[in-house]
């Protein structure tokens, strides 16, 4: 299918070709046609399937010759970096028509603030805003809703996992009832299901092979005590000295700093992001790997979802995800688009049952490499031993002892 079957607008088909697309994604050709013809919608797909391109193109279209400054238009998402990434899709898909878009996100200074409540007050045609820093304006009374006529939430299960339920609903009490609601999702846990049941009427709906990682990621894990995962990292990335944008993914906070810091000591210069940095440090180090200043970022999953860097080559788990589904986004994030892209994967013995967990969830088993030996033994893949164990030597283990009176 060509974008020009999908009855957009000339000067959105315009801005599509200006920024490369040429064909649509299966997304984009499901739910283009249905958001044009306002219908509802919920959406089951992960980010690197064109999700974003395939509301925003629908309501440019929509928005071409709109005259006044009311919002028509409120996304709805976690955080605020993929804030802060729809709302530069939105300007670059709107370069031909003239649109008016703000992001409203907490963490800001002054100035931002005043930025977003005069959007908010006296209106600008798209707003995309996380529900907390949204929630704030809109006690301030001044926030003008009456207009809205789409209202989309993206990345609907993170919200909801971070506890923004309450504050969903609040939101969508100010907004009219007559609205088109769009809802996408990565996952459609039955929480899901009850807020699309709130909020949306008789929704089209539409599921992307999720908990696929795309086609072109090279999945490896290397089985590593603790103290051999530096090493690993180190033996890793000395085999790709030609790549130029990697991410090492941890599950834990505290761990940031300290895998930076061994990396460093290691001759690999790394920067750390995570939700304990200030917004402009985020902001910062996010534009450095953009740019490719920085060639290895240590993030946090928070980081896993949402944020679209294009070409990075790499993707080190130092841990697995306690979220089966995480793996998937983790590594989503190399391999975008059609390109190729490889995982590695760090395993202890404590991660060996989530491991397995994650390949049960992709339907793969994953290649398990041996570490170089000047790392030392390595753990065994235990999980996996003790799962295909015959069981008559569980029998005999556990056999009771024969009565005495016998
Ligand atoms: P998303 O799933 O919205 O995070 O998009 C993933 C990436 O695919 C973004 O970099 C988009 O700019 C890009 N993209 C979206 N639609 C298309 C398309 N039809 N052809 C090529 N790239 C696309």
């Amino acid at each position: 299918m060509k974008f020009s079957e999908l009855e957009l607008h000339e000067d959105v088909l315009e801005a599509i070709s200006q920024m490369g697309f040429e064909t649509p994604t299966p997304i984009q050709e499901f739910a283009i046609p249905k958001i044009l013809e306002n219908k509802d919608l919920i959406a089951c797909a992960q980010t690197g399937t064109g999700k974003t391109a395939a509301f925003i193109l629908p309501i440019l279209h929509k928005l071409v010759g709109k005259m006044d400054t009311t919002i028509d238009t409120l996304i709805i998402v976690p955080t605020r970096e993929l804030a802060i990434q729809i709302e530069q899709e939105i300007q670059g898909l709107s370069y031909y028509i003239s649109v008016g878009s703000q992001a409203i996100y907490g963490g800001g200074d002054g100035k931002n603030w005043e930025a977003q409540k005069e959007a908010l007050k006296d209106g600008t045609d798209i707003i995309v805003a996380t529900p907390g820093k949204l929630i704030s304006h809109l006690q301030m009374g001044y926030v003008n809703f009456k207009h809205v006529k789409h209202l989309i939430l993206d990345e609907a299960d993170k919200m909801l996992d971070m506890g923004f339920s309450d504050d969903i609903e609040k939101i969508v009490s100010h907004l009219p009832k007559e609205r088109q609601t769009l809802l996408f999702s990565a996952t459609m846990p039955p929480k899901i299901r009850t807020l699309a049941s709130k909020l949306l009427k008789n929704p089209e709906e539409i599921t992307l092979s999720i908990s696929k990682p795309a086609a072109g990621v090279s999945q490896n894990v290397y089985l590593t005590l603790d103290n051999q995962k530096v090493g690993a990292i180190k033996h890793i990335l000395e085999q790709k000295p030609e790549y130029t944008s990697i991410i090492i993914f941890t599950s834990s906070k505290s761990n940031v700093n300290e895998i930076v810091f061994q990396l460093k000591k290691s001759g690999f210069p790394a920067k750390g992001i995570s939700s304990n940095l200030e917004q402009s440090e985020r902001e910062e180090v996010l534009s450095q790997f953009r740019s490719k200043k920085t060639r290895i970022l240590v993030a946090t999953d928070v980081m896993s979802r949402g944020i679209d860097i294009k070409e990075i080559n790499m993707v080190i788990n130092y841990d697995a995800p306690h979220d089966a589904e995480d793996y998937v986004h983790r590594i989503g994030r190399t391999a975008r688009a059609n390109t190729k892209g490889e995982a590695y994967t760090l395993i202890n013995e404590k991660d060996m049952r989530r491991m397995q967990k994650i390949e049960r969830l992709i339907e793969a088993e994953i290649p398990k490499l041996e570490l170089p030996e000047a790392l030392g033994a390595q753990p065994e893949w235990k999980v996996a031993q003790a799962f295909h164990k015959p069981k008559k030597n569980f029998k005999r283990k556990f056999k009771p002892n024969k009565p005495k009176s016998e």
